[in-house]
């Protein structure tokens, strides 16, 4: 029997060290919903890092086996190949050239070569779960080069890729030093997905430019194998987030909310701290608001949560300073004895509170510079069942290409910017549920298990399509 293996940089769950013992978290993360019922299914496993340095064999053995249990097969990374492969390559080099910020990016000899050794790492992994006739699964940007030391290894296994962060124009990645490497590592996939065409675009330009390979609506003929890149918007698990936001908890931290902020028009922002996410940008617009429409002084409430993220990072830290300053400073300049413009959150919250915000707010700022989908601003319209709400949302976000019921923006665009805070404060009811509705039945058809079939079912017809063609 054919069995599926998935393959991601973490594990959907999260080993950590107690005082004397091991604590394994399951991620609520939208990946780890999708496949739960993949890799859980007989058979098939999850693997990647647990999220903890160990160098015990015993506690390897111990969380070995407590893993195995669940379906998960741990990759072990010691602290110098997190340094090289996640923080230094993968987060310095990959995740700002793939989302526009060149001038962040890092070009070190050495993180590429542990980029090249980890995904070696992972690919051992792999060949020794696998049998020739498996189906693979490998996601993201942290494994690029895995699809094509797989396919080496197994040429007739059946590969599929997914990458959840933009695909950059030719442009940003031909700056690269690793551009043909990186390319040739994806093309070992049999499918290759995007969230959105424009990704997928570009991503065929780079191959013919760099390559030379043309491409057929989305078939590239390589030497002698043919591969498919499509587009598959991933969604989240609606019913999820609809049923937290309706339950009796998540109510009740709205009305103790809203019993300390009276009269307040309460506007969200959520994200992780990330320079992608326009979070300063953000601020300035607010403020833009306060002083182009004074009526909203003393009203309009920015309720800002930040998730603090790769916080080892420099410009991570430059960026949280930034965003400290700003809010204290437009606080300070704004605020009165009963009305505080922005409450500003550093931290992550449970869900039942996370929800709560969602439907307490009236306008939800998504507003990132450039973000592979965005699944805040879906989370947000789940939250919002029967009730009304305004979605604001950069044009830039993967998620703008199916949600044209929002206030679409430029997220550099101040005064665009500003104009649509107003324009969402004095929406009126009837078109905010219509918006709404028509994005809320999207959302919830296009979820993630819609998501998860369509790319896995694709990949089987890719397959067949091959076997008969050749
Ligand atoms: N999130 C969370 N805890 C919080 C705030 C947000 O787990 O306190 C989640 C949020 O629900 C969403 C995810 O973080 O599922 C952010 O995903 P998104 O695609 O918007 O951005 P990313 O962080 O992946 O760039």
């Amino acid at each position: 029997m054919s069995r599926i293996i998935i393959v991601s940089n973490r594990l959907p769950t999260k080993v950590q060290r107690t005082d004397n013992d091991l604590a394994f978290t399951p991620s609520e993360g939208g990946l780890a919903t999708g496949l739960g019922s993949i890799y859980r299914a007989e058979g098939n496993v999850w693997i990647g890092w647990p999220g903890l340095v160990v160098d015990d064999e015993t506690e390897r053995q111990q969380i070995t086996t407590q893993l195995r249990a669940d379906s998960m097969q741990p990759v072990f990374l010691n602290d110098d190949e997190i340094r090289g492969f996640y923080e230094g390559f993968s987060n310095e080099t990959l995740w700002p050239t793939f989302h526009y910020f060149s001038q962040y990016a890092v070009y070190n000899e050495q993180h590429w070569e542990t980029y090249v050794a980890v995904n070696r790492k992972y690919c051992e992994a792999v060949l020794e779960a696998a049998g020739d006739d498996d189906t693979i699964w490998v996601h993201d940007y942290q494994l690029l080069l895995l699809p094509q030391m797989l396919r080496k290894a197994r040429p007739h296994s059946t590969i599929g890729f997914f990458l959840h962060i933009p695909f950059p124009s030719y442009e940003l990645l031909r700056a690269l030093p690793w551009r043909t490497q990186l390319l040739e590592g994806m093309l070992g996939a049999d499918l290759i997905g995007f969230h959105t065409f424009g990704y997928m675009r570009h991503f065929l330009s780079s191959v013919s430019q760099l390559l030379g390979y043309p491409s057929q609506n989305g078939r590239l003929e390589l030497k002698n194998r043919t591969v498919l890149i499509d587009a598959f918007p991933m969604g989240i698990d609606y019913e999820r987030y609809a049923n937290a936001a309706a339950s009796e908890v998540a109510q009740e931290h709205e009305q103790n909310y809203l019993a300390a902020l009276p009269n307040a028009r309460i506007i969200l922002s959520i994200d992780r701290l990330d320079y992608t996410k326009g979070i300063a940008q953000r601020l300035r617009a607010f403020e833009l608001l306060l002083q182009r429409y004074p009526e909203w002084q003393g009203q309009a409430t920015l309720i800002m949560l930040v998730v603090p993220s790769r916080d080892q990072v420099a410009q991570y830290q430059e960026l949280k300073e930034e965003i400290d300053e700003l809010v204290g400073r437009i606080n300070a300049e704004y605020r009165t004895i009963t009305w505080n413009p922005i409450h500003y959150f550093y931290r992550s919250l449970p869900l039942e509170e996370l929800t709560a915000l969602y439907r307490m707010a009236e306008v939800a700022l998504v507003t990132p510079i450039r973000d592979g989908m965005n699944l805040v601003c879906k989370e947000f319209i789940a939250s919002k069942a029967d009730r009304s709400g305004v979605l604001i949302l950069s044009e830039r976000a993967g998620a703008a290409r199916e949600l044209s019921d929002a206030l679409l923006i430029n997220p550099s665009d101040m005064n665009q910017l500003a104009e649509a805070m107003h324009e969402a404060l004095i929406m009126p009811e009837e078109e905010q549920k219509m918006r709404l509705a028509n994005m809320q039945a999207l959302v919830q058809h296009y979820n993630v298990y819609h998501w998860t079939r369509l790319f896995m079912d694709r990949l089987v017809y890719t397959k067949i399509k091959q076997m008969t063609l050749a």
